[in-house]
């Protein structure tokens, strides 16, 4: 048991707060950690402003976890506190950690996010982009590690309440934290044959095989790929593993090149078909990390060569 609570702070940043959804699910085992935390801030729970986080003194905070991407400029600013008061920083959940589903906003140039959501949305007449009494929007989703450097990466959309729970204790009793580095395919209990895939399905095509590996069965599941800190929740429950805790740590960068390549391996189909074959590939390839992999880096300096000639 610690002496005195520990000080820790919650942020925010553009997200869809399942994370912290997450953190809260940890139910009963919560009546154990919250007696071990002095909340400092967290906007959506306890009533400090930011000017409260801005005012404590840096380093303050033992333990910070910052939630999703930065994509407007106050979120910017939330990041660049945190980091200065955090003696710890987390970046929680994979928008913070990779850009995550937001992340594939960068799919589109600002423009045509605008006419989506605003301008020309089917649920609006006259939509206009709103400009008052909020903050300015970045041109493209950055990696928040553009921003201030994390100490620590809790991936998962959003990371499992027993991840967090294990991750929580360990820095709260001021212990390191030790990850195991194994992929989903490592947790997953469905037999692996080795048998090349003729064809790749959609998820709604045929009926799997619930012993067998369904990337063997033509499904493109990215356990292969993906680091398995859930622990394969989806794949032995009958579906396919759509990457969303990002890549295993020795592969880290481009988690989308990595899946790509197991499936030309996996995969002896010729090129054009495969192509045809995988509907939506920066959909299913770069879901949840597209703005950390080498494909999106090169999308984020064209949008702002873009931007410096407009
Ligand atoms: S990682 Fe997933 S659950 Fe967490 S804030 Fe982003 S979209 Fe929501
Ligand atoms: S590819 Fe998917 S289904 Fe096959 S063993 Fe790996 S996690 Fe399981
Ligand atoms: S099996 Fe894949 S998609 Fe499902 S929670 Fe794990 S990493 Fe995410």
């Amino acid at each position: 048991m610690l002496a005195k609570p520990v000080p820790v702070a919650m942020a925010q940043g553009s997200s869809c707060w399942g994370c912290f959804q997450s953190l809260v699910d940890i139910h009963l085992k919560l009546a154990d950690v919250l007696p071990l935390l002095d909340i400092k801030y967290w906007q959506a729970v306890v009533d400090y402003k930011l000017k409260d986080l801005e005012g404590y003194p840096d380093k303050s905070i033992a333990v910070g976890f910052y939630e999703g991407m930065a994509r407007t400029e106050e979120d910017i600013h939330l990041l660049k506190v945190m980091r200065q008061k955090c003696q710890t920083l987390i970046a929680f959940g994979s928008c913070s950690c990779f850009g995550g589903i937001p992340g594939m906003a960068n799919f589109s140039d600002i423009e045509q996010c605008y006419d989506v959501k605003f301008r020309h949305n089917k649920t609006v007449n006259g939509g206009s982009v709103p400009s008052v009494n909020v903050p300015a929007i970045t041109d493209v989703v950055k990696p928040n590690t553009d921003y201030a450097a994390f100490d620590v990466y809790l991936p998962g959309c959003p990371p499992t309440s027993k991840l967090i729970l294990t991750a929580v204790t360990a820095l709260l009793e001021g212990k390191p934290l030790e990850l195991p580095p194994y992929t989903v395919c490592h947790y997953c209990k469905r037999e692996k044959k080795e048998t090349p895939i003729s064809e790749i399905l959609r998820p709604y095509v045929g009926k799997a095989d619930v012993q067998r590996c369904l990337l063997e069965q033509g499904y493109i599941c990215m356990g292969p790929s993906t680091w398995g800190l859930c622990e394969g929740q989806c794949v032995n429950k009958g579906a396919t593993c759509r990457g969303c805790f990002g890549p295993s740590p020795p592969i880290m960068k481009d988690h989308g090149a990595a899946t790509i390549s197991m499936l030309g391996t996996y995969a002896p189909i010729d090129p054009d078909k495969l192509i045809a074959q995988v509907k939506d590939p920066l959909g299913t390839f770069y879901r949840f990390d597209y703005p950390t992999s080498h494909l999106g880096r090169i999308r984020i300096k064209h949008e702002e060569a873009e931007r410096r000639r407009k």
